[in-house]
C-alpha cells in the first residue's frame, strides 16, 4: 500500500516547481501510485483583457498549446519514473483550482515549490503556495528554490 497513493503536483512551468520534480520521484515506493500534475491559466490575466474577446481567446489557445505541450513532457518524465499520470490545464484562480483538485481528486499529498515565476527574492512564499498551505487538509511538501 503506497504511502502517497495520488500526488498533485501544481505547476506554472518555472525553475522551483520543477526543483519539485526530483522530490516526487523520491516518493515512488514500488506499489500503483499517480502523479496528477495540474496547470491553472490564470483568469485574472485573460480577464485584463476582457475589452478584446478575441485576442484573449486566441491568448487562452496559446497559453493552452503551450502548456500542453510541457505537461506532455512531464508525462513521460513521470511515466518513466513509474507512476501513472493524469493531467489538467484549467482556467481560474491557481490557488482555487489546485484547491478545488486536492478535494474532487482526494489526493494523498500535494508537492509544489515555494516560489514560482515571480520569484521575489524578499517573500519568504509566493502567493499560491502560502493559500494552499492556509487552506489545503493534506500534506503539503514545499520545495525551495535552487540555490544559485
Ligand atoms: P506570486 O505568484 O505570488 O507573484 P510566485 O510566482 O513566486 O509568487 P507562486 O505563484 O506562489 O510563487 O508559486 C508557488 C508554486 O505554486 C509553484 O512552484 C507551483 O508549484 C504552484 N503554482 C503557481 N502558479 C501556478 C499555476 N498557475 N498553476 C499551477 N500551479 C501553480
Ligand atoms: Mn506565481
Amino acid at each position: 500500500m503506497a504511502m502517497f497513493k495520488k500526488i498533485l503536483y501544481p505547476t506554472d512551468f518555472s525553475d522551483v516547481a520543477q526543483e519539485a520534480i526530483k522530490y516526487i520521484d523520491q516518493l515512488r515506493d514500488g506499489a500503483r501510485q499517480w502523479v496528477f500534475i495540474l496547470h491553472a491559466i490564470d483568469s485574472r490575466v485573460l480577464d485584463l483583457l476582457i475589452y478584446n474577446p478575441i485576442i484573449s481567446m486566441e491568448i487562452e489557445k496559446n497559453l493552452r498549446e503551450d502548456a500542453q505541450s510541457s505537461m506532455d513532457s512531464l508525462r513521460v518524465h513521470f511515466e518513466e519514473t513509474g507512476f501513472e499520470v493524469e493531467t489538467s490545464i484549467e482556467v481560474g484562480i491557481p490557488a482555487s483550482v489546485i484547491l478545488r483538485t486536492e478535494e474532487a481528486e482526494d489526493v494523498s499529498i500535494i508537492a509544489m515549490g515555494s516560489h514560482g515565476k515571480s520569484n521575489v527574492r524578499e517573500m519568504i512564499l509566493g502567493s499560491v503556495s502560502e493559500e494552499v498551505i492556509h487552506s489545503s487538509r493534506k500534506p503539503v511538501l514545499i520545495v525551495k528554490r535552487p540555490s544559485r
